[in-house]
């Protein structure tokens, strides 16, 4: 397929190059990163878009993408797809495959869940919304950039896939770093507290797989210092986004709130900027109550 990426940081880049492996035809942009070996640089988002079936955008936020995908639209063919990969917000999802579709186009929101390592193996998760036909046309590159890809719904509801799974993430991994620091205070080892819990009614994916305390369970960020990983900042955004959400749709989310709270404040009061979302274990180890 003729495929176009554009933005090729951190994630677009390793996606990028995969779709090359596969014998994808790619042409990318960015205003900044380089493009990856095999992809053709474009000069513009619009020359890359020209002539692609695929459109792929890999973007930091919903601004982002409105503007870019303002710019993309009137450069495609009719029938050609606007995929969208970054994580914004259902609204700016929504507005961009109405977009899309007016101009004939088909239109996916598939945020990723897997990060930089996923993207880089090619095994990350696609959460999609959009037409059939548009996932179907799609499918083939899932695969190719992915090991699963779910069709959730019609437009922006891969985008709340991944928002309500990510505020499950925040709300869980608070709760298992202040869970680990009251152990420590109650002099519980920390091994004994991660083989009760792990197998235990409290067991989550962030016990289990991805365990904030340092030297217990499998590797994970807290091995290494707390370098990202899944940046704290990364996690706030989506913290924001699924608030941002929850006040459009009314929907009451205490926890989700409250997590977003501890986030901004981790991120922009405590120094948790540039450390993984997994360092609310040191956070919650040096406070008391007060
Ligand atoms: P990144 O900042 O590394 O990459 C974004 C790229 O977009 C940058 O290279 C930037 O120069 C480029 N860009 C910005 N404006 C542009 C424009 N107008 N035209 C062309 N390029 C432009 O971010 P990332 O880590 O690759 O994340 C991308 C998206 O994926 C985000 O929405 C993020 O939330 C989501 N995501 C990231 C991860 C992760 O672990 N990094 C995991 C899941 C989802």
């Amino acid at each position: 397929m003729k495929v176009a990426v554009i933005g090729l940081g951190n994630m677009g880049a390793p996606m990028a190059a995969n779709l090359v492996k596969a014998g994808h035809q790619v042409a990318g942009f960015d205003l900044v990163a380089p493009c990856p070996a095999g992809v053709t640089c474009a000069t513009s988002a619009a020359a890359a878009a020209t002539g692609a079936d695929v459109v792929i955008t890999m973007l930091p936020n919903g601004a982002i993408l409105r503007a870019v995908a303002a710019e993309v639209v009137p450069a495609m063919h009719p029938g050609a797809v606007l995929c969208d990969c970054s994580t914004v917000d259902v609204e700016s999802a929504r507005a961009v495959a109405a977009q899309a579709t007016a101009a004939g186009l088909g239109a996916l929101d598939a945020p990723v869940s897997g990060g930089v390592g996923g993207a880089t193996a090619g095994t990350l998760t696609f959460m999609a919304g959009g037409s059939d036909e548009a996932f179907a046309t799609v499918k083939p590159l899932f695969e190719v950039m992915g090991q699963k890809a779910v069709h959730c719904g019609g437009a922006g509801a891969g985008q709340a896939a991944k928002i309500c799974n990510n505020m499950i993430l925040g709300v869980t991994m608070i709760a298992t770093c202040e869970a680990f620091a009251l152990a420590d205070k109650l002099g519980l080892d920390r091994q004994k507290m991660f083989d009760v819990v792990s197998t235990s009614s409290g067991y989550s994916w962030t016990m289990n797989a991805y365990c904030p305390a340092p030297g217990i369970g499998p590797k994970s960020p807290a091995d290494n210092g707390y370098k990202p990983g899944f940046a704290a900042e990364l996690m706030l955004k989506d913290l924001r986004l699924s608030q941002q959400a929850a006040e459009a749709a009314d929907a009451d989310t205490p926890m989700g709130k409250l997590a977003a709270a501890l986030y901004t404040s981790f991120v922009e009061q405590e120094g948790g900027r540039g450390m993984d979302f997994s360092a609310m274990l040191p956070r919650f180890e040096a406070r008391g109550r007060g």
